[in-house]
């Protein structure tokens, strides 16, 4: 396998945290990159170097590059919220896109050729299948779907073009938080199902199930979840693959099976003793009745398979919220416990941008010299 170190960016968010502990255990080298906006310093693994800033910034990117052999990227920065999307594309092709894009270029410059990327089930939009496949047809409908696509077309025109290798994983539902309750998910405003439905079940106040007229067993949505340390297991054997000389991929993470939100909310219940107070809501806009992946291909190529059920999931959430009550308290957290790399090269004067143009373009002219002396 090929030595060196993998960045992690976006690596003190809720999954690419839990990426980052993996990859430690598993005795990788990580470099972490994040802006903290919705990241979390004391997420990150203090084994892991971090740095702090914009993974745009084609100039901090080309510091980190040069300070360090990176291998392997593993991109998790981005949004991730499909009704702010809708609110905010622009922001969301910024964040989705153009943050794989300065990535992107920075593997090139610095011919690093393996990413794995994290990519979404909103790609496939509603699916009439039963379990989705990863060739199912590309529907998506919202920005944050769309940006995530556009991202995954431009991967795979630079494998192409550079020979820069791909694990693109698209996620259903996650859930869950590590086995010691260290790390969890903390969103300033939870909206996803789990999370909320444990918080109400803590605080007794009343939740809303959106819609219970869908074509399901008993009308509400259903979804498939997996651990979100079943995620990051998948994540370290999609780079092990790469790293290893493995092929370029494109593959589903989910369970293959379903729950719908009733059981979801019941299941809570069961969980923390505690009888979730809940009322059927109207419809949210741009639910499907049902998605469900098809776990065949990651079971296949990285011979993954979710190892956490449902239970696990919720009772892990309940402990990490137990335990933290404040999640990770003041946001304005000092750099203490994880390794603050000092990338103190970087020129901010310098319009990297165009360098990289620049770069590009001299390849241009040198591929068409080769055109033309190929063509005498
Ligand atoms: N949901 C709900 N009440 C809530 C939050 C979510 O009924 O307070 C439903 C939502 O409409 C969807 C399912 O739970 O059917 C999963 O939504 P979530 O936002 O967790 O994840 P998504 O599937 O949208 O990525």
């Amino acid at each position: 396998m090929e030595e060196g170190k993998i960045l992690v960016t976006g690596g003190a968010g809720y999954i690419g945290s839990h990426a980052v502990r993996q990859l430690v255990k598993s005795g990788f080298q990580v470099v972490v990159v994040d802006n903290l906006s919705t990241g979390h310093l004391d997420a990150v693994d203090p084994k892991a170097e971090f740095v702090y800033g914009d993974v745009r910034n084609l100039g901090l990117l080309d510091a980190i590059f040069t300070k360090n052999k990176i291998v392997g990227v593993m991109q998790f920065a981005g949004k991730i919220i499909v009704p702010e999307s809708v609110s905010h594309p622009l922001s969301y092709f910024d964040d989705n896109f153009s943050g794989v894009l300065a990535i992107l270029r920075a593997m090139r410059a610095h011919d690093c050729k393996n990413i794995v990327f994290s990519s979404t089930a909103a790609v496939y939009g509603s699916s009439k299948e039963p379990a989705i496949t990863e060739d199912a047809p590309l529907h998506p409908e919202s920005p944050y779907g769309f940006s995530k696509l556009a991202a995954e077309h431009l991967i795979c025109d630079c494998e192409k073009a550079y020979g820069i290798k791909h694990c693109i994983f698209r996620y259903f539902n996650v859930a869950g938080a590590s086995e010691d309750s260290s790390i969890g998910e903390a969103h300033p405003v939870e909206t996803h199902l789990i999370p909320v439905t444990v918080n109400a079940s803590e605080s007794g106040k009343q939740m809303q199930i959106f819609g219970n007229d869908y074509a399901t067993r008993d009308g509400t949505n259903l979804r498939d979840y997996i651990h979100v340390l079943d995620l990051a297991d998948a994540h370290v054997l999609g780079m092990k693959m790469l790293l290893n000389g493995g092929n370029s991929a494109i593959i589903n993470l989910g369970s293959e099976t379903g729950y719908t939100n009733k059981e979801i909310v019941e299941t809570v219940g069961e969980v923390t003793g505690k009888k979730v107070n809940y009322v059927f809501g109207p419809r949210r806009a741009g639910d499907a009745d049902s998605i469900v992946a098809s776990n065949k291909k990651a079971m296949e190529i990285l011979g993954w398979k979710p190892t956490r059920d449902l239970k696990q999931m919720i009772t892990d959430d309940v402990n990490w919220r137990k335990k933290h009550p404040e999640l990770y308290g003041n946001p304005n957290n000092k750099f203490s416990k994880v390794q603050l790399q000092h990338v103190d090269k970087v020129n901010e004067t310098r319009n990297h941008s165009s360098l990289y143009e620049e770069l590009e373009n001299i390849d241009r002219i040198k591929a068409h010299k080769i055109k033309v002396a190929n063509d005498l």
